[in-house]
């Protein structure tokens, strides 16, 4: 008899079925497992359950008689009842606690991870290769290049050059209040997303299980056409205008020209490969300028990839980094995607966006939402799960290098050169955010004082032994030893828990 295979909830695309080296059997019988126990452990955002319940259930439809998918508390007691003790394989799971599971499963037998460009091996040996220098992202971005022949002509990178951030942080056009892009993807529901909504009510009412946030309609992908649509979506309209606008932001329009594609990739839905080859297509066709092109694929082939490589070599410990000793717990309001009780006009609608999609682009994560948890010293942990929980695209995986390393600079300099954080200044410059805002950007005290500006000085002060270790940061502790009214400004940004 053929051995079974079992899928996770993020294999769902063709290539976790390929025979290819180390794949399943091409008529291998199929195991998927909902396990309940996933909703109960953590609170998530209802339209990431959602997601995630109808992507699955969408699969085990069009996989039809071949699969066994089964409901279940714990995924232990779902292999049990579709599989018993006979000899089950499965890819290499996206998180160190289902990598235990599967290890620690007598009768699973792991093959290598699928839906990355590169497997680990080929990672390790290029770390290694680095004779202890820093892992950083640009070299490995360019390495993999190189290596996959992406986006080169003859040897040389695209265009002459490999890095275009130069063309690609512009502020957004003076006075538009969009982008004016061709609008992205939407799906349409089906009966599947009704069965999944009324589940949801039910374990809301009778199982004890919380949400948090709003489920409204469906904004992504469930099932590999839906998210192959979207993927032309872009590539064909929008991907021409991604690379300029790629950091700033509009307060009417938080999708501008991203591509929207985080949960379809990390479901499994769509494999990288084929994303970054469709975007140089376009290229190649003269549909899609170099620089947007190529901010798209580092995007990809760099931050996404670079990401999924870091979190196994950082290691197990690396979530329980906490370099600044940040201990602050959330409070309720931010924990609550509370936006309407926010008076700083960034925070309210980038909140506001997490909690009616969860979703928002990488700047507002970083800049409004990690930054304002930085500079209050929340606790990195608790961060994390945060993030984890209330985005559509949140993996353990990608949520710790992005937010103990890249957002909360908890791992102490490991992934970035410097704390990613900034004053009012710099969300004025790249977005529309602050014209009406209650605050003003350039105010560090007064009742107009905005508070990530006090944030950013409050932060400097409390670091200031480390940053001025750090020739990126030290210029930063000299202005603040300049400030006259410091003082003023540390007890303007005394806030406690009360939203801003
Ligand atoms: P685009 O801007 O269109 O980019 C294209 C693709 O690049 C994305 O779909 C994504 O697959 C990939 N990508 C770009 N940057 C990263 C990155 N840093 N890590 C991983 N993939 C990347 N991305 C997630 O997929 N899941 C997360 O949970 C997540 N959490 C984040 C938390 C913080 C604090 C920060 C700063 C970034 C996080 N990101 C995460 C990365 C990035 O913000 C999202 O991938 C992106 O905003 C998704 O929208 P998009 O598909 O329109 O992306």
């Amino acid at each position: 008899m053929t051995t079974a295979h079992w899928l996770f909830g993020d294999q769902l695309g063709p290539h976790f079925l390929t025979r290819g080296e180390e794949g399943p059997a091409g008529d291998a019988p199929l195991v998927m497992i909902e396990a309940r126990s996933v909703f109960r452990r953590r609170r998530l955002h209802r339209a990431k359950a959602h997601l995630v319940l109808s992507a699955m259930r969408h699969r085990a439809a069009e996989l039809g008689d071949r699969i066994h998918y089964v409901r279940a508390e714990t995924y232990r007691e779902g292999l049990r009842e579709a599989a018993g003790d006979s000899p089950v394989t499965v890819h290499h799971p996206t998180s160190r606690a289902a990598l235990r599971l599967v290890r620690s499963l007598e009768s699973v037998r792991v093959l290598p991870a699928r839906g990355f460009l590169l497997p680990h091996g080929a990672f390790r040996a290029w770390a290694e290769g680095r004779n202890g220098r820093r892992l950083r992202q640009e070299d490995f971005y360019r390495w993999v290049r190189r290596e996959l022949d992406l986006l080169m002509d003859g040897g040389a990178p695209a265009g002459g050059r490999f890095n275009h951030d130069h063309a690609n942080r512009e502020p957004p056009p003076k006075g538009a209040r969009t982008l004016g892009a061709p609008a992205p993807y939407r799906p349409r529901e089906d009966d599947l997303d009704e069965e999944v909504r009324a589940d949801l009510d039910r374990w809301e009412h009778e199982d004890g299980i919380r949400f948090v946030g709003r489920d409204g309609p469906r904004r992504f992908p469930a099932t590999r056409r839906e998210a192959l649509a979207a993927l032309r979506r872009f590539t064909e309209h929008r991907l021409e205008g991604f690379g300029p606008y790629e950091d700033a932001m509009l307060a009417d329009d938080a999708v501008m020209s991203h591509s929207l594609l985080s949960s379809s990739l990390n479901l499994g839905l769509l494999d990288p490969a084929e994303c970054v080859a469709a975007a140089e297509d376009a290229w190649r066709a003269g549909r899609a300028p170099v620089h947007s092109v190529e901010g798209f694929v580092r995007q990809i082939a760099g931050w996404r990839e670079y990401v999924w490589q870091l979190y196994w070599h950082f290691g197990e410990s690396y979530r329980r980094r906490n370099a600044l000793r940040h201990h602050t717990p959330l409070p309720g309001w931010f924990l609550e995607l509370d936006a309407d009780a926010v008076t700083a006009r960034c925070l309210a609608t980038v909140l506001g966006q997490v909690r009616d999609s969860g979703w928002t682009h990488h700047i507002p994560r970083l800049m409004v939402l990690g930054n304002f948890a930085l500079q209050r010293g929340w606790d990195p942990r608790e961060v994390t799960d945060w993030f984890h929980r209330c985005f559509v695209d949140g993996y353990d995986w990608v949520m710790l290098p992005n937010v103990i390393g890249m957002s909360q600079y908890a791992d102490g300099g490991r992934m970035t050169t410097k704390p990613y954080t900034s004053g009012g200044a710099y969300i004025h410059r790249m977005s529309d955010l602050c014209h009406t805002c209650a605050y003003r950007p350039g105010d560090r005290t007064g009742d107009r004082a905005c508070p990530y500006t006090t944030g950013y000085w409050t932060f400097v002060h409390h670091h200031r032994t480390l940053l001025t270790r750090n020739p990126r940061t030290s210029r930063a502790v000299h202005t603040l030893d300049r400030l006259a009214d410091l003082d003023e400004v540390l007890r303007t940004g005394e806030q406690g828990e009360d939203p801003p």
